[in-house]
């Protein structure tokens, strides 16, 4: 406060000075006829002082700027010499009421009642200089005047006196405006103060805000592009890389990487052994890719995502010629997942199915990853890498029709079945019938079972199917019987994903629980079943089916992963060998079905040989010590006629 008041001083001071001045020069004007010299002495030393006062004022508002501070010292001169130019008016006033008369008497009265007005502003600030001064040019002057004891000039004695007590209350009510002005100015400092600290505390939390909604942002965009488990981009960013990149015509092959059987690993080593081989097959592709990257040419730009689950995508940009081949790409990437892992403390390999397309063989960029997909599709089959080709939409477009129309053929009469004979190889008695399964498409024709068996697979529906076929088997088994004269076994063929199907025991024990005999019943299992990832739940249901009475075939013998020593540990009756051997006029496979004649015989497992078509293999089969024969020999899979 103090500080503020100092500054409000200094700054009418030096207005106050100016005032002076002119007052000094002025009066000394109007009194300078005057024949005594007091006026030039006076004004010579009003002059000197307010020039002191003057060098004094400079002093005192250089050291304010400076420091900004009030100084006492300061104050004190200034004071002083305001207090002093006071003295010099009462002075003048004094001599000069004594001394003159009419206009210049009435000239000093008039500058110094001026003055003192001017002086309740300007020296407002100071609180007890100012009011000294105001008394110091009025009191001496009204005093000379009460003196005279003419009527008139006492008249004006007591105005001046009143007049000097107003301008007292007057400047005590500007000294404490300015006090309150500034106190005022003060606390709206202090506002303005806290405002702005207010506002530098709101930029600050606005600032840590942006920053985390800028983290925030960036997680987000991680999340929706990137795949958290293996750090690979998603389906969302390998669309985006496409988008944002584009392809350049005729350069990129999109490989979709699909791990076999990655439901077993899960299942049977648990989510955590799941994830690990995830992460490291992830490893190794994007190792791939960045070793191909780094072809000094820049042939080459490689990128890796997950494409979901057990999918992966690998993009690869072929910029120039003498860059990799696709397919050799496709074999690099094979070979690279293949490569036995360590998982959970165990040694795994794991297989891929691998589909491809390249850009030439796509009619739109969009495309790409379906085709991809597509051919992924194919691959399943195959096992090897497959590039897509036109051809296979067209397929495709046939297999989801099939899939589609095959839950409604069920039920709705599509569907039959045929039997086909099995026969004693020494006589050609009737042994078994084998049943198969026909389907009269009402649009497209007698589809082959080759066709929609796999699609029934895949779809599922081969549950359903399945247990169609086997009542169907369970009612001809009578009638066959009948038509036979002799005890005759029905043989169904059993999909190894229906043979999974945890219920499928119990669904066949309520089947054969009635007047059927499980004895005559046959379950023709695929060589599938000997595969390693699936051995343990095969050899559980085998077991049970086998506890049942029914028997257990091995159907297509020869064509899959057929091991002796597998076929030790599960209670098989018979294999059927599969009708590329005994077609075939190499002498190789007739060594071969030999050696098998020979252990099935050790093993006290029978032997059937089908696609029999002639006297001389039926012959040729005997003689290898066969035991059941099945073929077009023998007649073609035929209707019941009954059971139409
Ligand atoms: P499969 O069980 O090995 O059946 C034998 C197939 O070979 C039958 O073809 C039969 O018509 C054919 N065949 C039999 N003897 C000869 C012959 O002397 N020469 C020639 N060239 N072929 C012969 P089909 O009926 O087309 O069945 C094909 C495959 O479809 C079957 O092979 C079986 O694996 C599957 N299948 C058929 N019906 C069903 C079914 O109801 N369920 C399941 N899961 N699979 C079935
Ligand atoms: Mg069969
Ligand atoms: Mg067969």
């Amino acid at each position: 406060m103090l500080e503020r008041i100092w500054r409000e001083s200094l700054k009418n001071y030096a207005v106050g000075l100016l005032v002076n001045l002119a007052a000094i020069l002025a009066i000394t004007y109007i009194l300078s006829d005057d024949t005594s010299r007091f006026v030039l002495n006076w004004s010579g030393a009003a002059l000197t002082l307010t020039t002191l006062r003057f060098a004094q004022f400079l002093h005192a508002a250089r050291r304010y700027r400076q420091t900004h501070t009030f100084l006492l010292v300061d104050s004190f001169y200034l004071n002083l010499g305001l207090v002093c130019a006071g003295g010099f008016w009462a002075v003048l006033g004094w001599w000069g009421i004594d001394h003159y008369q009419g206009a210049q008497q009435f000239a000093i009265i008039v500058i110094l009642a001026a003055m003192a007005g001017g002086a309740t502003g300007t020296l407002s600030s100071l609180k007890i200089a100012g009011k000294a001064y105001i008394l110091l040019l009025v009191l001496p002057a009204c005093i000379r005047l009460l003196q005279t004891g003419i009527h008139s000039y006492l008249t004006l004695g007591v105005l001046g006196v009143i007049f000097a007590w107003v301008m007292m209350i007057s400047h005590q009510n500007n000294y404490k405006l300015v006090r309150r002005s500034i106190g005022l100015a003060l606390s709206n400092k202090g506002l303005l103060d806290e405002v702005s600290s207010m506002a530098e505390e709101l930029k600050q939390e606005n600032d840590t805000l942006e920053a985390r909604v800028e983290e925030r942002s960036k997680d987000l965009l991680r999340l929706a592009y990137y795949d958290e488990l293996t750090g690979l981009l998603n389906r969302h960013g390998v669309f985006n890389l496409v988008k944002y990149f584009g392809i350049t015509p005729g350069n990129v092959t999109v490989f979709l990487i699909n791990l076999a059987r990655f439901k077993q690993i899960n299942d049977g080593m648990g989510h955590e052994a799941g994830d690990m081989v995830l992460r490291q097959v992830a490893q190794r592709l994007e190792a791939l890719a960045s070793q191909l990257n780094q072809d000094i040419f820049g042939n080459v730009d490689c990128q890796v995502g997950r494409w979901g689950g057990d999918e992966f995508i690998f993009y690869f940009s072929r910029l120039g010629d003498g860059a990799l081949t696709p397919q050799e790409v496709g074999s690099l990437l094979k070979d690279e997942i293949n490569q036995r892992m360590q998982v959970a403390g165990k040694t795994i390999s794991v297989d891929v199915n691998i589909g491809a397309v390249s850009e030439q063989d796509c009619d739109n960029p969009n495309n790409l990853f379906l085709y991809a997909d597509i051919a992924a599709g194919e691959a399943r089959q195959s096992g090897h890498v497959v590039f897509f080709t036109p051809g296979m939409r067209e397929q495709l477009r046939r297999k989801t029709t099939l899939a589609q129309d095959l839950r409604m053929a069920i039920g709705n009469g599509q569907l039959s079945i045929v039997t086909h004979n099995i026969v004693s190889a020494e006589d050609h008695s009737l042994a078994s019938c084998e049943i198969l399964s026909r389907w009269a498409h009402p649009e497209l024709g007698d589809i082959s079972p080759v066709e929609f068996i796999p699609v029934a697979e895949e779809s599922g529906t081969i549950v359903e199917l399945g247990d169609w076929v086997i009542h169907q088997a369970m009612a001809a088994q009578p009638q066959l019987e009948r038509m036979a004269g002799k005890p005759v076994k029905v043989a169904v063929n059993v999909s190894l994903y229906q043979l999974l199907q945890e219920d499928f025991v119990d669904k066949l024990m309520l089947f054969t629980s009635g007047d059927f005999a499980p004895q005559n019943l046959i379950v023709e299992l695929t060589e599938s079943v000997f595969h390693e990832d699936e051995i343990a739940l095969v050899k559980q249901a085998l077991f049970k089916i086998k506890q049942l009475g029914v028997e257990i075939h091995i159907d297509d013998f020869g064509t899959g992963y057929s091991s002796f020593s597998r076929i030790c540990e599960l209670p098989i009756d018979a294999i059927k060998i599969d009708k590329a051997f005994i077609q075939s006029e190499d002498e190789k496979n007739i060594a071969i079905i030999e050696a098998v004649v020979f252990i099935a015989r050790r093993l006290k497992i029978r032997v059937i040989a089908e696609g029999i078509e002639s006297q001389d293999q039926a012959e040729k089969m005997r003689m290898l010590g066969v035991n059941e024969l099945q073929g077009f020999f023998f007649g073609k899979p035929a209707a019941l006629p009954s059971i139409q």
